[in-house]
């Protein structure tokens, strides 16, 4: 079964190894077993909510506070990709959350680039951009979307708004991103996680060229119809849905729906290890709720490189590594 090359939605906060989670508790004097990490950072069954959700976040916030943990974590992370035999990804973070111990975000941000390209010159069969997070509800905010336009085509590749969705008007960040649109750093923006198609309508307005989740849209045909029109692209992350009820059952998940109707969907991780997957494991859990087929899987993977913040000769030659 073919188990997916490209990751455009994946957290560098959800989704740190346990061995990296315990080296840098190591160097910070502390110590947890496995399980208290794993209990700490996996996501439990009886989860209700996206609020409840981004409570798994605490501990990796702890630990990368320093420029060390940055770089490990994305060093450690793209790695792991590479073995599982990604060609492409996307890591996001947000810098302002690893400025606790005063860390700048602009140093956070140079630490995790070092980190990227140190794995991609040990790992050549991978290529991976960051995506700088703002905040709902953050103060950061203006420094991250400065530092967007800063390193854009240098590290990063774009820009993204993360966050407990609906508990701040979309409206609130337009001036935010209509800045990054003058600029021409492209964005995606969580939108529609929380049930809302209104929130997809919006991030399409605001110039977002993909969408994180947009599971809302389901019930909207306008909105599906738009994510058609324009090829928005929706990074669905189909195992994080079902764990936050923003799906209740794989089988219902809109994934299958939005393919159908030709919209550029793709499958993504979010969060490797809050939500305990991989990208092979969510091609399982869709195959095996929705019935995709190889085919169907890699069109899902040309979407995601056509949606990827590259320039469009650099897609050409990802396309090829498909098959
Ligand atoms: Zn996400």
């Amino acid at each position: 079964m073919y188990q997916g090359k490209v990751d455009l939605h994946l957290h560098l906060d959800g989704s740190l190894s346990e061995s990296v989670i315990t080296e840098l508790l190591e160097r910070d004097g502390r110590t947890m077993s496995a399980e208290e990490i794993r209990d700490s950072i996996c996501v439990p069954d009886h989860c209700t909510s996206l609020v409840e959700y981004l409570k798994r976040f605490e501990l990796p916030t702890q630990v990368l506070q320093t420029e060390y943990a940055m770089e490990r974590a994305a060093y450690d992370l793209v790695e792991r990709l590479a073995k599982q035999g990604l060609v492409y990804t996307e890591i996001r973070f947000a810098p302002q959350l690893h400025t606790r111990s005063g860390m700048s975000q602009e140093t956070a941000l140079k630490s995790t680039i070092n980190g990227v390209r140190q794995a991609q010159a040990d790992y050549p069969s991978i290529r991976a951009g960051l995506l700088l997070c703002s905040m709902i509800g953050g103060d950061g905010n203006e420094e991250t979307v400065r530092l967007a336009k800063q390193y854009i085509g240098n590290g990063v590749v774009g820009a993204d708004l993360a966050g407990a969705e609906g508990t701040v008007p979309m409206e609130t960040y337009a001036d935010l991103f209509r800045g990054l649109y003058r600029e021409q750093v492209p964005y995606t923006l969580h939108a529609g996680e929380c049930g809302d198609p209104e929130n997809v309508r919006k991030a399409i307005e605001l110039g977002a060229r993909r969408v994180g989740h947009g599971c809302g849209a389901i019930k909207s045909e306008s909105v599906m119809a738009l994510l058609a029109r324009t090829q928005t692209v929706v990074e669905a992350c189909v195992i994080s849905n079902l764990q936050t009820k923003a799906v209740l059952d794989a089988k219902d998940h809109p994934i299958r729906p939005f393919f159908d109707r030709g919209i550029a969907v793709t499958v993504n991780t979010d969060n490797m290890s809050c939500s305990d997957t991989t990208l092979a494991r969510e091609h399982e859990v869709i195959a095996g709720a929705m019935g995709f087929t190889d085919a169907e899987f890699i069109r899902m993977d040309e979407n995601a490189i056509n949606g990827a913040f590259i320039p469009e000769a650099d897609k050409k030659e990802l396309l090829k590594k498909l098959a």
